[in-house]
């Protein structure tokens, strides 16, 4: 089985978890999939791509943020690392408050 890495910074790419295709963010670097908010382990620090764990990583519980709309919190499938992230503007909204609910 082979997972298609995110590629540098701000392009598309097809998710690992849902296979769907991912346009670019444009105004960010995109750190997960909208449609299904999985995620990769392949950040240290958000958008530098440095981590080679390249996990599968399943969103958990998302926040409401004041400032920044919804925080998401991953975890990494692999290695249990996790790491909280902003929500991108065409999230899946039904998918993230249902995320809420979890916390
Ligand atoms: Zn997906
Ligand atoms: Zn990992």
């Amino acid at each position: 089985m082979e997972a298609k890495r995110f590629s540098k910074n701000d392009s598309g790419f097809v998710c690992a978890h849902c296979g769907r295709d991912v346009a670019p963010l444009g105004y960010s670097s995109r750190n997960h999939c909208p449609h299904c908010l999985w995620s990769l382990h392949v950040d240290v620090n958000p958008g530098d791509r440095s981590c080679d764990c390249g996990g599968e990583m399943e969103p958990l519980r998302a926040e409401p943020d004041p400032k920044k709309g919804y925080i998401i919190t991953h975890r990494c499938k692999s290695c249990g690392a996790t790491r909280r992230c902003k929500a991108a503007a065409d999230d899946d909204v039904k998918l993230i408050i249902k995320l809420t609910a979890m916390g």
